[in-house]
């Protein structure tokens, strides 16, 4: 059975190997816990503007809990090691300083990523959940696509989103040491992070029987250097683009595709069938869950783009390709074709994960690091001192901890 673990500040239920909440950043690895207090730097859209500004814990809580700003969001980029949310283009983390989006000076690519969500026009809630984290020159991007109505759609959706935190993010999680992870280590850790989610939704419901046939898809990228690699349970989707066209890499695990697979039906009568987004495989269906995983080799000019069917169903492939190639910034490509399927219709809810890949012969910074949250903690007297950095802290904490 899963054990959760509630956060002391904000009661949030999180995954029993968070290191952070997912809710308001409180520190859950030590005792006593370190209450929310990383600057939290909510991005959204105000007349077409993205702005970007610090928010107290407090704020956010409230604010998510309504979800009103869910209109059309860009996610941020976590940071892997303090899970402070900073702008999809940063650098390097306002919080901890640690360096994010840093070239790899071997193959002279640098690698960068935008994920936003938009509820579409027809669509009462906003059941898809998008991810960008990043640390070093690792980027990890998520698309999921919940379902189930109410309520249940959007907290499948988010299970994996917090999977994927719980997973990577905090240095005792190993977010220091993903750059060197051999690329079926990464796998492992992929698949694992997708079955605990699963895991999680499972749970869900056998302790709540009115939340029968919540599940989601997930689609996710691990992508470092030249390579990437990518898991993947239903019907959201990958595409690879470059000079030479538009590949998908992902099959969909829909009925309609199993359909089009036996000669049953064209692919333009899948894409109109009653039953199309009728799934044979998601995540919340079973236990033991079956996952892609797809390896695949980058190179300066490609753009992977992880979307949910609610862009598929108003977009061609050679539509994505184009607006995908015509920018180098993937926030730019990333809102222009959630715009695009919102123009015509955005019957669904709507979600873009962009990373595009550049050649870049900048050297990496010098890091600087500050101590995290938890390891201020560690500071101020804790037992427990796995701390990895080598950096010796020198912050002493003067906040009120209510
Ligand atoms: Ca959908």
């Amino acid at each position: 059975m899963l054990a959760f673990k509630t956060c002391p500040h904000c009661s949030h239920n999180n995954l029993e190997n968070a290191i952070y909440c997912f809710e308001c950043h409180t520190c859950l690895n030590a005792r006593p816990p370190v209450p929310g207090m990383i600057p939290f730097h909510h991005q959204y859209n105000v007349d077409g503007k993205v702005e970007f500004e610090p928010e107290p814990v407090e704020m956010v809580v409230e604010r998510r809990k309504t979800r009103d700003y869910l209109t059309h969001l860009d996610n941020g980029l976590v940071c892997l090691r303090c899970t402070t949310v900073n702008k999809s283009d940063a650098t390097q983390c306002v919080q901890c300083h640690a360096l994010l989006n840093t070239p790899d000076e071997v193959y002279q690519l640098s690698t960068t990523g935008s994920a936003q969500s938009s509820i579409g026009q027809s669509r009462t809630i906003n059941e898809d959940e998008v991810g960008l984290w990043g640390r070093g020159g690792v980027l990890i991007a998520l698309v999921a696509d919940g379902m189930g109505g109410a309520a249940a759609g959007e907290e499948a959706s988010r299970y994996v989103r917090e999977a994927i935190q719980a997973s990577f993010a905090g240095i005792s999680n190993g977010s220091e040491t993903l750059e060197e992870l051999t690329e079926s280590e990464v796998a492992r850790r992929l698949r694992s992070a997708v079955l605990l989610a699963n895991h999680a939704i499972m749970e869900r419901i056998r302790r709540d029987e009115s939340v029968r046939g919540m599940g989601t898809t997930a689609t996710l990228a691990f992508v470092r250097g030249n390579r990437a690699v990518l898991a993947h349970v239903g019907d959201s989707r990958a595409y690879l683009i470059n000079g030479d066209g538009i590949t998908r890499v992902t099959d969909d695990h829909s009925f309609v595709e199993v359909l089009v697979a036996s000669g049953h039906i064209t692919r333009r009568q899948a894409a109109i069938h009653p039953m199309r987004s009728v799934l044979y495989r998601a995540l919340g269906h079973t236990l033991t869950e079956d996952i892609d995983i797809y390896n695949l080799s980058l190179k300066a000019g490609d753009r992977l783009i992880l979307c949910s069917d609610g862009l598929i169903r108003h977009m061609l492939n050679e539509e994505i390709s184009v607006i995908a190639l015509r920018s180098q910034d993937p926030s730019e490509i990333t809102y222009e074709l959630v715009e695009l399927a919102n123009q015509r219709g955005g019957e669904d809810n709507i979600s873009v994960a962009t990373i595009v890949v550049k050649h870049d012969t900048t050297p990496a910074p010098i890091e600087k690091l500050i101590p995290t949250p938890c390891e201020m903690l560690y500071l101020n007297g804790d037992e427990d001192k796995r701390r990895t950095t080598k950096q010796v802290p020198s912050l002493v904490l003067d906040e009120d901890e209510d």
